[in-house]
């Protein structure tokens, strides 16, 4: 198994967690593999005049529990395995929330940093023009990930609409409010990831006062995160790290008294990138991109990009060091993953950790049904229940089975989809 092959890696945990299980071997074979994918090719006419043409996927991972659910990506380096792995990892993730939905995920291989508004706009719309067919409120459901945002969900939302002449709001999450957005939709990732470090916290029996963080990225969910991390924990977030689109290199942003969040924000682009020089004038240290994962705190939260904890780095993870919380999707290698569980570090995973963005995503598909919108506190509220109510199930199964957090996750996510499967006489 390639430790750069993301789609091997969901596989190789599905293994695990099916071997552990004793999982029939079709229900297993099934579960391996996506059972849809879409594969497009864009042309958009750029503002020179010129035509460039993008590639772009959809994967329907899993649809055993409902409509399939999941983000769009827009990265130069996409390909169809982290595709495939994300709408697998997708697929555990509504299950173990307990939505009534499956599991899937697209993507787009392009620069958004090198592209302008309105090529940016063009690629959106000739996107969602290609898998129009393919989507639908109750057939498969996207939303933002990396590099799209609620502005790129309009334009998608617009040009879908626009092909089915009828209002569909339910057929996109992650929409602006005016559009059928729901409240708490922003920045729901990042407060979902720490909800379930202060579930975490109380089962290691440390007070959440005074625990240091340090987190990689500072994009959608890492800034939401570090806010939460301050005001819902009372703690102190000592760095972030985050991608210099124009150094072409990772920094990490440090500072002894804990950052501000609010400050680095008003210095950072819509695409996650800190303002260095801004950054040093306010008494910030710059130092290696890396060198958030080597500091000396309680909690590392990977909040950027997947394969950041190998074999490789995971050795320089300080020894105080209690929890690593995933927010982003994929951060730890197999390897990696061994190596903490045997130093006690507790994972709380991926699929488990930054489930909160999907559980409002679902919240605002109920509320786009029902044309009626919740309060922010009430979104909270059902999100809080929903993700400490997973968070239980796993610590239970974990303890139970005497696993890696990891698989106890597996075996809640997978033995709810394999019964849908065995209900629906699939297997
Ligand atoms: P984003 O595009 O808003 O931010 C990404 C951040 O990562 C940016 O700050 C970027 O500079 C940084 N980054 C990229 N490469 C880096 C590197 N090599 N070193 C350090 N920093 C680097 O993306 P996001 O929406 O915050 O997503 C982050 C992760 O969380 C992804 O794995 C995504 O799949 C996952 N996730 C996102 C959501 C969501 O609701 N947005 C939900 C669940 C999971």
């Amino acid at each position: 198994m390639s430790e750069q092959n993301p789609f091997a890696i969901a596989q190789h945990q599905l293994d695990e967690a099916a071997e552990i299980m004793g999982l029939d071997r079709a229900t297993h074979e099934l579960l391996r593999w996506p059972r849809r994918e879409l594969h497009v090719s864009l042309p958009v006419r750029m503002d020179d005049g010129g035509v460039e043409v993008f590639k772009g996927y959809r994967v329907q991972y899993n649809n055993a529990l409902g409509p399939t659910k999941g983000g769009i990506r827009f990265h130069p380096e996409e390909t169809i395995n982290t595709v495939r792995a994300l709408a697998a990892w997708m697929t555990w993730k509504t299950a173990v929330v307990g939505l009534p939905l499956g599991g899937g995920k697209g993507g787009v291989v392009c620069n958004p940093t090198e592209l302008s508004e309105t090529e940016l706009e063009r690629l959106s719309r000739a996107y969602m023009r290609e898998i129009a067919g393919f989507i639908g409120e109750d057939v498969d459901v996207p939303a933002p990930d990396v590099a799209t945002s609620p502005r790129v969900m309009s334009w998608m939302l617009d040009e879908y609409e626009t092909m089915v002449g009828r209002h569909a709001p339910g057929v996109i999450t992650g929409k602006p409010l005016p559009l059928g957005g729901s409240a708490g939709r922003g920045t729901a990732t990042g407060l979902g990831v720490v909800v379930t470090i202060r579930e975490a916290l109380k089962r290691l029996e440390v007070d959440s006062e005074g625990t240091t963080a340090s987190i990689q990225g500072f994009g959608n969910v890492a800034q939401s995160a570090a806010d939460n991390y301050i005001d819902m924990l009372g703690g102190t977030v000592l760095c972030v790290s985050c991608w210099d689109s124009n150094d072409r290199k990772a920094y990490t942003y440090e500072k002894d008294d804990g950052i501000d969040p609010g400050f680095l924000a008003s210095v950072t682009d819509a695409y996650g990138t800190i303002d260095k020089d801004a950054a040093m004038e306010a008494g910030y240290k710059v130092l290696d991109g890396d060198a958030w994962l080597a500091m000396d705190v309680d909690v590392l939260i990977p909040a950027a990009i997947e394969n950041v904890i190998t074999r490789e780095t995971a050795p320089r993870i300080s020894p105080q060091v209690k929890i690593l919380a995933e927010g982003a999707n994929g951060p730890t290698t197999p390897e990696a993953d061994d190596l903490l569980h045997e130093n006690g570090v507790y994972v709380i995973p991926d699929f488990v950790c930054n489930a909160g963005g999907v559980t409002v995503s679902y919240f605002e598909q109920a509320q786009n049904a029902y044309n009626y919108y919740w309060e922010l506190d009430e979104v909270h509220r059902r999100m809080d229940t929903k993700m400490t109510a997973a968070f239980d199930a796993v610590h239970e199964t974990t303890q139970r089975h005497g696993v890696k957090n990891r698989m106890g996750a597996y075996i809640v996510a997978v033995a709810r989809v394999a019964e849908a499967c065995k209900l629906r006489g699939w297997v």
